[in-house]
């Protein structure tokens, strides 16, 4: 008998993460996957970050932080704030988490009452439907497609908000599809919120640094008039290569941000000692390995855009910013491999995986139904493998 929870019994697992484990068990079998399922950047943590953390344990940080992180860490984070968005949270606006994924949850699970609606532009990265599902909120997508490069418009924004509107979720730099929304997409945003004061934006900006653009990285935040309704959600996993210390941050109205606290001081008390040493070294020391490895994304995205390209069929953009494609694949919907048709992007995704050896996730758990998405965080050489293997695999198709 199932005993579990309904919440949990109607909670998705996370396929980007039931990707990677699949992808992991087929290597552990002697399969020779090549994974491009997990967004993560293959590069070690920079060394001054390692040796921060080194000394952080010597010098004995080794006992219970204060919930929303050390009060140096809040701080550093307050002064990057400055420097590089040019916003101003001061330390009782930010709280330090178990990654930005607990920042979302802390969030979400503070401001969404049940049946609540959460705008979900789409695609949007699974794991915000699945923590808004798990507040009883109700998502509300709203669409968009690889002709607009998959972003919505302030006017397609304002179309979606009922009474019931209470926060939208999206990301830029975006995960699945590396679309970056520009200071005027932003300002366009802003002022519908400004015409909508009790709906709130939760805007994840975990891949600020990785943006292609030549321009800086833009902030809703930036606006004033609006940056009460405003939750800015960072972390250190995506720019630092700190992917396993597990370390994010919110800088937040103070009443949000106490809230954040409260939950947190009941789920999971303030997070790693070592890890917020190592974070504090990230954010105040030059910021030159970050953007070494910018550049070298930047160098695999010209790669992998022109062997997709290549690809007969697959509609491509050119993303400008993380480290993602998300190629529409609808053009072999239809198609058959020994007799078994293919209807669907999780049909291609597990064909993919079983014929060419590559992992990559399908569109449907980001909200789409034509796409799949693919990291590039992984070296060039088995970048271009991957791409060949794909399109052999899309030639055996009929
Ligand atoms: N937001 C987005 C858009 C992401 O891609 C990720 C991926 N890890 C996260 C949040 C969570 O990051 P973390 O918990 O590792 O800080
Ligand atoms: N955010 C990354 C991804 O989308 C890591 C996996 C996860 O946390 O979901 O692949």
């Amino acid at each position: 008998m199932n005993q579990l929870s309904d919440r949990i019994n109607q909670m998705q697992e996370s396929a980007t993460i039931k990707m990677s484990k699949m992808s992991r068990e087929l290597k552990a079998h002697g399969h020779d996957i090549i994974d491009l399922s997990l967004g993560e950047p293959d590069f070690d943590t920079p060394k001054h970050i390692k040796d921060a953390a080194k000394d952080a344990i010597d010098k004995g940080f080794t006992k219970y932080t204060p919930v929303p992180g050390y009060a140096e860490l809040r701080k550093a984070i307050s002064l990057k704030f400055k420097r590089d968005n040019n916003l101003d949270y001061s330390p009782d606006e930010i709280v330090v988490s178990t990654g930005a994924k607990q920042s979302i949850a802390n969030v979400v699970l503070s401001l969404i009452n049940p049946g609540d609606e959460v705008l979900l532009p789409a695609p949007y990265w699974v794991s915000y439907a699945a923590i808004a599902e798990l507040a009883e909120g109700k998502c509300v997508e709203i669409p968009s497609t690889i002709d607009t490069n998959f972003k919505v418009t302030a006017a397609q924004l304002e179309a979606h908000i009922t009474p019931k509107t209470k926060l939208i979720i999206f990301s830029s730099p975006c995960n699945p599809t590396g679309s970056v929304y520009s200071r005027a997409e932003l300002e366009a945003i802003a002022q519908v919120l400004k015409r909508h004061p009790n709906v709130f934006a939760l805007c994840d900006e975990i891949y600020e640094y990785i943006n292609f653009t030549g321009e800086r990285h833009h902030s809703l935040a930036e606006f004033s008039d609006i940056k009460g309704q405003v939750i800015t959600v960072n972390g250190f996993s995506k720019g630092f290569a700190m992917t396993g210390w597990r370390l994010g941050y919110i800088g937040a109205p103070a009443w949000i941000a106490r809230a954040c606290d409260k939950m947190q001081g009941q789920i999971t008390s303030g997070t790693c000692s070592v890890a917020q040493k190592a974070g504090e070294a990230a954010l105040l020391s030059d910021l030159e390995p970050s953007f070494k490895m910018v550049a070298e994304f930047k160098k695999r995205r010209d790669i992998v855009y022109g062997l997709l390209k290549e690809i007969p069929g697959l509609k491509v953009n050119l993303p400008e910013g993380a480290f993602y494609f998300f190629p529409d694949v609808s053009a072999y919907f239809g198609k058959s491999y020994n007799g078994t048709a293919l209807n669907t992007p999780e049909d291609i995704s597990l064909y993919l995986l079983r014929e060419a050896n590559v992992a990559m996730v399908s569109g449907e758990s980001f909200g789409d139904k034509n796409c799949i998405r693919l990291s590039y965080a992984t070296s060039e050489e088995k970048l271009r493998e991957a791409c060949k293997r794909m399109k052999e695999a899309f030639a055996k198709l009929v």
